[in-house]
């Protein structure tokens, strides 16, 4: 595994307690960052941070429901409180459902677009100027390649991953040139509690895909840390395809 230097920095990783983010939340700890851990279940995001520290690793966590601009914000007070200064955001905290656009429930759409569009955006809001004021930050968005290539049934999702999409390209416009690279990865089919859930329509799409499996959650984490770190310093706006070549076929 690659390693990089990321001491002295602190990072926020949304949705950290299972999956994507918990990876994601092991590697920084594991390349000298202080992760806070954020998420919805007390026990499972303490069980991350116990296997930091048992890492040698620096952690805490802070429970978050991210659902609207208050509760984004509420966690970006909360994660400065406890450890200073936020340099390195991963907004990964993501729900998905899947179906026919002619059933679909008001509140399932609500509640897509409010987890992974509209508490990015807050958390965003809330972080990305002092981390301008200061000259030096990265956010990574975790993106799906369902927000870049048409899926039946997935029309809900995609639109929510596509919008996270374009916020990346916008937020690099606007922070840019004060030292705030903005990024996302897009993966593909990853091994987790989500696509458990996702049942049939996974399966078709790890049939879709080059590299014909799904990848550890690890892949992607490896992605987003690089991203995170200064190995990436001249990278910004862009959607980093992780997705075993999907939307390239
Ligand atoms: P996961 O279900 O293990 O992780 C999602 C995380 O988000 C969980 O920790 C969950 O608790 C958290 N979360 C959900 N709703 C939340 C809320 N309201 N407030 C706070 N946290 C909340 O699944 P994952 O696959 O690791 O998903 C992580 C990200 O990766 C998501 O944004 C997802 O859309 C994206 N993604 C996943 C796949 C895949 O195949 N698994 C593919 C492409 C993109």
């Amino acid at each position: 595994m690659a390693s990089y230097d990321l001491s002295g920095k602190n990072a926020l990783v949304t949705g950290s307690t299972s999956g994507i983010g918990k990876a994601t939340a092991m590697m920084l700890a594991d390349n000298g960052a202080r992760v806070v851990v954020a998420g919805r279940d007390k026990e499972r995001g303490m069980a991350v941070v116990d296997a930091i520290r048992s890492r040698g690793g620096e952690a805490e966590f802070i429970p978050a429901d991210l659902h609207d601009a208050a509760s984004a914000k509420e966690l970006a007070h909360r994660a400065e409180e406890t450890v200073g200064p936020i340099d390195i955001l991963v907004n990964n905290a993501g729900i998905a459902a899947f179906g026919p656009t002619e059933d679909f429930p008001e509140e399932t759409f609500d509640a897509i677009m409010a987890t992974d569009v509209k508490a990015p955006f807050y958390l965003v809001s809330e972080l990305a100027p002092a981390m301008a004021a200061r000259g030096s930050g990265a956010v990574v968005n975790v993106s799906s390649v369902a927000g870049s290539i048409a899926l039946a049934n997935s029309a809900v999702y995609g639109a929510s991953k596509s919008a996270l999409n374009q916020l990346t390209r916008n937020w690099a416009a606007e922070y840019g040139r004060r030292g705030v690279r903005v990024n996302a990865v897009s993966p593909g089919p990853v091994r987790t509690p989500m696509s458990a859930e996702a049942g049939e329509s996974v399966n078709e799409l790890v049939e879709q895909t080059p590299a014909g499996y799904m990848a550890a959650p690890e892949q992607i984490a490896a992605a987003i840390t690089y991203l995170a770190s200064d190995e990436s310093s001249y990278t910004q706006g862009t959607i980093l395809d992780v997705d075993g070549g999907r939307r390239a076929v």
